[in-house]
């Protein structure tokens, strides 16, 4: 049993924390106040290979290559390390890889893997998944998009809520869940299970819309769109995978990405750590530091505990994936690293604002940015109580 990273692994980790704190740290909190999208730091990330980690070489990407080979556990690193100077950043990255790239690598034809992926991982360009909708969120299955096919061609009919990297002026493709099985089920999953297919619709297609960006509490610098699909016809060969495989396809991609958010969080989780300690030994009451009061001192103790405990889980639940273990044992791991860091994360800005006292409630402080950004992690890719969901249906227990 070992607990360290690779050396490899280790150098790796030095390269994206440099380049987080050299061309992310000086700009973000700018970013975050204009809701600006750095396109170019995205292809900056593509130029350092963090969007091919998982994707093997014949696209470009570095995955099992002999030399600085990338895996699973390299990008959990890579959006830990992004994610500890900027939530927004990190899921930029995470949901590129997670969301844009997976699909397409697990269960696209060479075809689509040969047109899409090149760009995708040199962070030329950008995808989005497309599954959630107003009505069917935890509740996927309920999904309303409707594609029919016609003449060879896929009609899409339907909106899609909350999609990430969707509106980006360099997002390539949105590859959208849509029911596309007889109309006589009407809409009841009780009577007739939908046949969900997942399609890919390049940007710019006539009939797809891409909605005004959202006004979010947080993760101001991502791009989140309301997406709306009109008659939107794409040629048949875009169907990815098999016909009504898509809900198998979702939760199999929504496994790897809890992972990754998982990372997203302990990079959140330790920069309210390391900022709240460095605070605590700076800032002066009564004559003392406030780090020599135990009611300060014990609580940045305690969340050295969380820490620690999520960074565990999370590169455990990794290492599962990255030495191939049985599925259901990732689905497991993925679900409880995923529930544990994201609530320690949340709890983390509770504890860092608090440390911070008013600084922590002001913009010029980054643990104010951090407060903002950690909700959505106990929400985005399946929710707290969808997560105790599937960690209690891996116990064996019936839970609805
Ligand atoms: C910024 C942002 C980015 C996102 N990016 C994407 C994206 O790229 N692609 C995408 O497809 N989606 C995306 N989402 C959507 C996100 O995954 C959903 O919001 C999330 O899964 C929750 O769905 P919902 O909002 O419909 O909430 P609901 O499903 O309506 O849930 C509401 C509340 O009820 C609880 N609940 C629901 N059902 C149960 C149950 N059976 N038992 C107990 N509690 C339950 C939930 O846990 C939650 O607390 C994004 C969301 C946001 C905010």
């Amino acid at each position: 049993m070992t607990f360290e990273l690779s050396e490899d692994h280790e150098v790796f980790r030095k390269v994206v924390r440099d380049f987080a704190e050299r061309e992310v740290a000086p700009h973000v909190a700018r970013w975050d106040r204009e809701r600006h999208f750095p396109v170019n730091v995205v292809r900056a990330m593509g130029d350092l290979g963090l969007f091919g980690l998982v994707v093997p070489e014949q696209y470009g990407g570095s995955a099992g290559s002999d030399s600085a080979g990338g895996d699973f556990t390299s990008l959990c690193v890579a959006i830990e390390e992004l994610g500890r100077v900027d939530q927004s950043i990190g899921i930029t990255l995470e949901a590129g890889v997670g969301l844009g790239i997976n699909p397409i690598l697990t269960f696209g034809t060479d075809e689509q893997k040969q047109q899409w992926l090149p760009d995708l991982v040199a962070g030329r360009a950008l995808a989005g998944f497309g599954l959630t909708e107003a009505e069917a969120g935890s509740d996927a299955g309920a999904t309303r998009t409707r594609a029919t096919l016609d003449g060879g061609m896929w009609s899409i009919d339907g909106a899609k809520a909350f999609i990430t990297n969707s509106g980006t002026e360099i997002t390539s493709l949105v590859t959208v869940t849509a029911r596309t099985g007889a109309e006589s089920d009407g809409g009841s999953r009780e009577r007739s299970p939908a046949e969900i297919s997942s399609i890919i619709v390049p940007a710019g297609t006539p009939g797809f819309t891409v909605e005004p960006a959202y006004e979010k509490l947080g993760w101001h610098i991502s791009d989140t769109h309301g997406l709306s699909f009109d008659d939107c016809r794409v040629p048949e060969a875009n169907l990815l995978g098999r016909r009504g495989d898509g809900f198998r396809q979702f939760l199999a991609v929504l496994d790897d990405g809890r992972i990754a958010i998982a990372a997203l969080a302990v990079g959140l989780a330790q920069a309210c750590l390391d900022l709240s300690v460095r605070y605590a030994g700076e800032r002066q009451t009564f004559g003392l530091a406030i780090g020599a009061r135990q009611a300060v001192a014990f609580s940045l103790s305690d969340l050295a505990v969380s820490v620690e405990a999520a960074r565990l889980l999370t590169y455990k639940a990794a290492w599962l994936k990255d030495a191939g273990r049985p599925a259901a044992a990732i689905k497991q791991a993925a679900a409880i690293a995923k529930l544990y860091s994201t609530e320690a994360a949340v709890a983390a800005t509770r504890v860092a604002t608090q440390v911070f006292g008013g600084n922590g409630f002001m913009e010029e402080y980054p643990v104010a940015r951090f407060y903002r950004d950690a909700k959505i992690l106990e929400i985005g890719e399946g929710t707290s109580e969808v997560q105790r969901m599937l960690i209690a249906r891996g116990l064996g227990l019936p839970v609805q």
